[in-house]
């Protein structure tokens, strides 16, 4: 499947992949993306997910989804269905739903193999003496005492490992490389652990589990993957990979490519730590729209296309970057430019009378729905005699280049025709509480007089009419650009107390008041929005802002 109308962008792994298609190396591209379902997934994930199906799409081949599933610790099935969800969501379907654990008999099946040609060992040091053992990074290991016992001995104490004959930690099953290799990963890296835990698929058929390394490569090879595509910080494993790979019986050998990891500004990015954020309540769950998590986007109000279309721009390369948020807003903004029809939704509302207007009349003035997109239709827009503006669209006393309402000035109300200001009414406080104007019936859009132009146009809804709505408008939910950068301080130091603002009484055209959990809009003048699911069961409506109209943050240079 590709549906992605714009023309492909070149990167490095693509290059290679036309390449082993043209050489004949490969006639199929097979691709994997390999979450652990210990959490919900991430822009970055997105990243990884947009290239694997991505880049096996363009060229005919299949993607897997396959679920790293060998920590049993944390991982759990609610987990796995909102990934499937995710990854659904963004556009791409699976060829087939693979787990590590479906070939849970085969791995071991394969370590007996290494086993009994002398390439792994069962080690019963404790876990600190394993690591004194294993050296730094300029000085070699130290090999196990255990290292040189006979393969007889090592297959009874694997089989007695996996019937459950010993505690956690008690032996671990290793490979046999290189205690003095430059490369720590390939200074005997242990392939089988204990632990006594049931498993949410395998239950408690298994005592031990299969380290990341060896089960990450075999299942690669298993599924026939062709190009095994993973992040940076992998590099220094594929020597691993590899050694794996030409010393188990397989015809298969996927070749690992590295890519650096998509990073975000004023967000963090690992489950560890989102999951953090949610079960301390800083946000309400994973799928807070302040989250990087696909689920916070969708409810957020971002569209997979919009996710695509920025990592596909952001592009894939080995050079480790972050991204400014403010190009992931871009991405949605440009998107909902083109889909959100508009709507008028004033936010801070102050009154205003048209004092020339009778008094048991309102009218619907048609308005289209989008400006430049004709087949988008058009909407109905009530007007009658009394409407709301947004507050800060009125100025008693204005500065010079204020274009807005003021008392004797004239302003356009979007949609309909020019008002004039001639009183204003104000509570024992000062403050303004109505705001008299009168209408120039000459001036309706789409009457000769409409071309009357005066310098300012501001959004407005009927009073009558208007809906109230709760309005949830969002800022980045750090005030730092890096919160992992200071060692010395806790990323949650760094949450910002503003990234939530909830406003109870905006007013919306009622047109907004039909739409559903997740259909989005245009607020014109204001920002775009989409309407939340805890909206379902209440009276009113409830809007996420997904992105403003503009970059507020991109002049504040924070
Ligand atoms: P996290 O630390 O966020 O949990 P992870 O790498 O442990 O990330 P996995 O579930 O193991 O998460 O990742 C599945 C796939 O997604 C892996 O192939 C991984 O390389 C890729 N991936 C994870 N984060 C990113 C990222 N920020 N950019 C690109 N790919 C990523
Ligand atoms: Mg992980």
């Amino acid at each position: 499947m590709n549906n992605d109308p714009t023309p492909p962008v070149s990167n490095f792994i693509r290059n290679i992949v036309i390449q082993d298609l043209e050489s004949g190396k490969h006639n199929k591209i097979v691709t994997r993306f390999p979450p652990e379902p210990n959490g919900h997934l991430h822009i970055g994930h997105a990243k990884s997910i947009c290239l694997n199906f991505g880049i096996a799409a363009e060229f005919g081949g299949t993607t897997n989804l396959r679920f790293d599933d060998t920590n049993p610790l944390k991982e759990s099935e609610d987990f796995a269905q909102a990934i499937m969800n995710d990854v659904r969501w963004l556009g791409f379907e699976w060829d087939k739903l693979r787990h590590a654990s479906d070939y849970f008999q085969q791995l071991y099946e394969y370590a007996v193999h290494l086993i009994k040609h002398g390439k792994a060992y069962v080690d019963s040091q404790d876990a600190e003496a394993m690591r004194a053992s294993r050296g730094t990074l300029t000085e070699p290991g130290t090999n196990s005492p255990f290292r040189d016992r006979s393969a007889e001995e090592n297959l009874d104490l694997f089989e007695r490992m996996k019937n459950g004959e010993f505690e956690d930690g008690q032996h671990v099953l290793r490979a046999r490389i290189d205690m003095a290799s430059a490369n720590m990963n390939m200074r005997d890296p242990a392939i089988y652990r204990i632990r006594k835990v049931p498993h949410h698929r395998t239950g408690d058929t298994w005592n031990i589990y299969p380290m990341y390394d060896w089960a990450h490569g075999i299942s690669d090879a298993i599924e026939g993957i062709t190009h095994s595509l993973c992040t940076l910080e992998f590099e220094d494993h594929r020597p691993l990979y590899d050694w794996f790979l030409e010393n188990i019986p397989t015809e298969c050998h996927p070749q690992q490519i590295e890519f650096a990891r998509g990073n975000l500004d004023f967000t963090v990015m690992s489950k560890r730590k989102l999951r953090e954020l949610v079960e301390e309540g800083h946000v309400s769950d994973w799928d807070d729209p302040r989250m990087p998590t696909i689920a916070g986007l969708r409810r957020r109000g971002y569209t997979a296309q919009s996710i695509r279309t920025f990592w596909k721009e952001a592009g894939v390369a080995k050079a480790e970057s972050i991204i400014p948020m403010g190009v992931l807003e871009n991405a949605v903004r440009n998107d909902m430019n083109e889909k959100a029809p508009r709507v008028m939704a004033v936010l801070d509302p102050v009154k205003v009378v048209l004092t020339n207007y009778p008094e048991d009349k309102s009218e619907w003035l048609e308005a289209p729905s989008h400006p430049q997109n004709p087949d988008m239709g058009s909407r109905s827009v009530p007007l009658g005699r009394e409407i709301w503006i947004e507050r800060g669209d009125f100025m008693e006393e204005p500065p010079r280049k204020f274009f807005r309402l003021r008392p004797g000035g004239e302003v356009r109300l979007r949609n309909a025709f020019i008002i004039k200001c001639h009183d204003i009414i104000k509570d024992a406080e000062g403050k303004v509480v109505e705001i008299h104007c009168e209408f120039d019936p000459d001036s309706r859009s789409g009457l000769p007089g409409a071309s009357r132009k005066v310098k300012g146009t501001i959004h407005w809804v009927s009073v009558e009419h208007g809906v109230k709505a709760e309005v949830r408008l969002y800022d980045r939910l750090f005030n730092v650009s890096n919160p992992l950068a200071d060692k010395d301080k806790d990323y949650r130091d760094f949450l910002n107390p503003e990234s939530l603002q909830v406003i109870n009484e905006a007013i919306v055209e009622p047109a907004v008041n039909d739409g559903k959990p997740g259909d989005y809009f245009q607020f014109e003048r204001v920002g775009y929005f989409a309407i939340d699911p805890d909206s379902e069961g209440t009276k009113h409506t409830i809007l996420n802002r997904t992105v403003s109209l503009r970059d507020s943050w991109a002049k504040l240079n924070r």
